[in-house]
């Protein structure tokens, strides 16, 4: 069985557009800041088409052309690529820049911002990165418990795009009891994509023995999907790459359930639902939970 929705959301579309773009529009190499996406099959193609990952803006040549993530990144970042003469090309997701907005307006309010979401990672690095000196980063309800702000009265809390909603609720109750006063954005900063997918591998949970949710291992919201399908006491498990599906066990399972994470192409779920076939599992499509059609423009300068 197969959930819906599933696979690229609106932001990675739009990042892997504008590398494509990009591509056309200016001679290889192109550079891009980390992993344009959380996902091996989807950087392999793109470096073999002439795209150079880099972690580090001191690999780009100056003149370069350096392409940012749909995870964003820091200011400081963003002025050492000016500096540098490079050519920039944006691929933040408009909901992660939603919340780098978020973060400028609640420090120029001089408010202490509790950011829920995973260290290190690289949407919360850029996130943090907007006012290193007003952002505390919390990663679960244990560390709201402690967490310490100079003044109580003037705290206000954002998150990281593509957590959990009811794991982030309990930090946000733990909060909201320590800072009645708490601010949150007008919006939720978890993103509908996040949110579909999630209560489409819910639904799903219900139907089977086991989950597959095919991801890479570092993607944030391909893990959070996993930990949805197990909250309801279904197996699941991650599968980064068909070799790890030809190691799984199926004993006792008759009915299997895939997804797969944002970043995760639909050519990878094509290529396990055959492998799954010839072990005997019908590919049936589950009802979509959601109806999707948020489409961004690519990022200047790629805009005709
Ligand atoms: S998961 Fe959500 S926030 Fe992240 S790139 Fe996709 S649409 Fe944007």
């Amino acid at each position: 069985m197969v959930a819906f929705p599933r696979g690229f959301c609106a932001g990675v579309r739009r990042a892997v557009d504008a590398v494509e773009a990009a591509l056309l529009r200016f001679p290889p190499p192109i550079y891009c800041y980390n992993e344009i996406v959380h996902n091996r099959q989807v950087v392999d193609r793109l470096t073999e088409k002439g795209v150079v990952f880099v972690l580090d803006l001191d690999e780009v040549p100056r003149g370069g052309v350096v392409l940012f993530s749909a995870h964003g990144v820091t200011p400081q970042l963003r002025d050492d690529a000016r500096q540098r003469g490079l050519t920039v090309i944006d691929a933040t997701c408009p909901f992660v820049a939603k919340v780098h907005a978020e973060v400028r307006q609640f420090a120029r309010d001089a408010h202490t911002i509790v950011l829920i979401g995973k260290r290190g990672h690289e949407e919360v690095v850029g996130v943090a990165g907007e006012a290193p000196d007003h952002v505390i980063v919390v990663q679960d309800s244990d560390e709201a418990r402690v967490v310490d702000v100079p003044d109580p009265s003037r705290v206000a809390v954002l998150m990281q795009t593509t957590l959990s909603q009811s794991e982030a609720g309990l930090v946000l109750d733990v909060l909201r009891e320590r800072f009645p006063t708490l601010k949150t954005p007008s919006t939720s900063d978890i993103c509908y994509a996040t949110t579909n997918r999630q209560e489409a591998v819910r639904q799903l949970a219900e139907e089977v023995e086991l989950v597959l949710v095919l991801g890479a291992r570092n993607s944030a919201n391909t893990n959070r999907l996993v930990e949805v399908a197990r909250k309801s006491g279904t197996r699941a498990e991650l599968l980064p790459d068909l070799e790890t599906l030809t190691s799984m066990d199926f004993d006792g399972v008759s009915r299997v359930g895939v997804t797969a994470g944002a970043s995760t192409p639909e050519s990878f779920l094509e290529e396990v639902m055959a492998a799954l076939a010839v072990q005997g599992f019908d590919p049936v499509s589950l009802s979509p939970v959601a109806e999707e059609s948020v489409t961004f423009a690519l990022p200047p300068p790629l805009r005709p």
